[in-house]
Parts: C-alpha cells; sequence; structure tokens
C-alpha cells in the first residue's frame, strides 16, 4: 500500500499544485482522474522521486519515499507525460540500455529480459525498427516496456492515452491490467473512461485537492437517484444553469441533452438516469468548482 499523507506543494510563482493531499492507493489499478492543471503531474513526480512537496509523506511498506530516494527507484517504473528517447535507435537497443542503466549486467540475462518485455508489449516484430518510426500507440508501449525493467512494485504512468486512437487505447489498457495485478499502477488521466474501465479504486483531483476517492462504483453509488436527464433546445442551455445544477450538455442528433443534479425530482420533463462515472466526475468538478 501506498500511503500519500497531507501533501502540498506551492510553485515559485504562486501556484498551490497540491493542497494537503491524503491518499491510500493499494495494489492495483489505481485511477487520478482530474482536469488538466489539476496537480496530477506534479503528484506523480514526487512519488517518483523528481520533486520534492513542501509539506507531508508518502511511504510504501516502512520505506519513507521521500528520503530513501535510491532505495524507492530500484522497485519504480515511470512513464512521464513526455517520454523522450533517442529517435535513431532500435527499440531493441534502447531496451537494452535502459536494462544495463537499470544495472542488469548479465548479457544473456538482459536478452532474455528485453526478448520477455518486447512480447508482452507486443513490440517483438518491430524490435529492429528505429524508434522514430513509431505511432503514438506503439510509443507507449516502449515506454511501459523501459517502466518494466526491474520487475517494479510501483508503476506510475502519466496521462498515457492521451492521443491514442480506440484500438491503441483498447491495446495499451489490456496491457496494463495485466501488469495491475501484482503490483501498485498509479495511472493519471483526464479521460474518464480510462478509469472507468481499468481502476479498481480512484481519486478524482481538481485545483490540487482530493474531491473523491473509493471504487468507481461506490462512487457512482453516492450519485444514484440523484442525476436526472432532459433534452432541451440548444438556447434554453443558459435558463437551465440559472436555476439548477447542470453538470453536462451533450448534443445529440442537433438536440442538446442535459444532465442535473438534484436531491429530488425537478420534475418539468426531467426524467431519472443511472449516474456514470462522467457523471461523478463533473458534479465533483461543479461542486468543487
Ligand atoms: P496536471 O498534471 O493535472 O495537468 P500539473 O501538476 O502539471 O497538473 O500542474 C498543476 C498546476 O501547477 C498547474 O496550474 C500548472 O500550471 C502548475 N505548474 C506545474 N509545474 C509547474 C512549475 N514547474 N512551475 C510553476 N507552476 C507549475
Amino acid at each position: 500500500m501506498l500511503e500519500i499523507r497531507n501533501l502540498s506543494k506551492t510553485y515559485s510563482n504562486g501556484v498551490r499544485a497540491l493542497v494537503d493531499v491524503s491518499l491510500d492507493i493499494p495494489k492495483g489499478m489505481f485511477g487520478l482522474l482530474g482536469p488538466n492543471g489539476a496537480g496530477k503531474s506534479t503528484l506523480m513526480r514526487t512519488i517518483a522521486t523528481l520533486q520534492d512537496p513542501d509539506n507531508g509523506t508518502i511511504s510504501m511498506g516502512g520505506l519513507d519515499l521521500l528520503r530513501e530516494k535510491d532505495e524507492v527507484r530500484k522497485f519504480l517504473g515511470y512513464l512521464p507525460q513526455e517520454f523522450g528517447v533517442y529517435p535513431k535507435i532500435t527499440a531493441r537497443a534502447m531496451l537494452d540500455h535502459f536494462a544495463i542503466l537499470k544495472g542488469i549486467a548479465n548479457r544473456k540475462e538482459r536478452k532474455e529480459l528485453v526478448d520477455a518485455l518486447l512480447r508482452q508489449t507486443n513490440l517483438h516484430d518491430v524490435q529492429k525498427r528505429r524508434l522514430d518510426t513509431f505511432s503514438g500507440g506503439m510509443k507507449q508501449r516502449f515506454g511501459i516496456a523501459q517502466a518494466l525493467i526491474g520487475e517494479p512494485k510501483l508503476i506510475i504512468v502519466d496521462e498515457p492515452t492521451a492521443g491514442l486512437d480506440p484500438e491503441e487505447r483498447n491495446r495499451f489498457h489490456n496491457l496494463l491490467s495485466e501488469i495491475g495485478e501484482n503490483v501498485v499502477v498509479l495511472l493519471s488521466t483526464h479521460i474518464v473512461e480510462d478509469v472507468r474501465d481499468l481502476c479498481s479504486r480512484m481519486a478524482i483531483i481538481a485545483e490540487g485537492r482530493v474531491l473523491h476517492t473509493g471504487a468507481p462504483r461506490e462512487i457512482m453509488d453516492d450519485l444514484r437517484g440523484k442525476i436526472w436527464r432532459k433534452t432541451i433546445k440548444r438556447e434554453a442551455v443558459d435558463t437551465y444553469k440559472e436555476s439548477m445544477q447542470v453538470i453536462s450538455t451533450r448534443l445529440v442528433a442537433g438536440d442538446t441533452v442535459i444532465h442535473v443534479f438534484s436531491e429530488d425530482n425537478p420534475n418539468e420533463g426531467f426524467e431519472p438516469v443511472d449516474a456514470d462515472l462522467k457523471d461523478v466526475y463533473f458534479s465533483a468538478l461543479r461542486h468543487a468548482a
């Protein structure tokens, strides 16, 4: 279990990127869902020992992650948002190089590991291709391959599915799910479906604060019976926003469908809908605002 307690960070320009963040992150896939600028990368870089918070603690299995950084790096796999590689090197050579950096000196052991990683991430057939010829999805799978070197117990992936097409996203999801069975995988995203499809637990974060945490299903259950839907004219959206808590508006075949949050039935032609994770997310953000 990764335990984060009272973590705060204010950048020198005055931006409060983390405000008293506490989270318990067990084994399995944990989704950190929030809009751009919420503080997700700041939190992930801090856990990955790349920057220090102003206050707070992070521990895992009795280890203090903010002090024993060298120890942490031995069991950490990290795929940052901006993942740079040498473009002219083949996937295989680059992985081999990363494995050397991770301390795997034995050539035979390294070869076996690189083979296994290339297979696991479905890149074995393209192992001799230069990295600058890789598609976005292939690059992300390569990023996971390097993050898996050294059998990490904690894997951090920052916005890994941004820019991937649906098929690649699906493939990437499957890869992460396999990995997430035995280790802590922390995934940040602004895409609700990533969390809904993948994560056994999650937190919604905005403006540096944790707004909600729990299992996606539990969080959705909290909203049961409180989400209402109505199809309206597009011009009427503002009027509804004045009198109700409109949490989302969506164009469907030329009409506008709004979802509102209300403890009681608002009548006026509204019908109840089962809350989905999008409703949870947008209502959490609205409440925070
Ligand atoms: P997210 O990953 O959720 O998009 P970030 O952690 O990148 O959020 O950013 C949180 C906030 O902190 C944003 O307002 C961002 O502009 C600001 N920020 C991030 N890094 C720095 C930095 N190095 N210096 C100043 N402000 C920063």
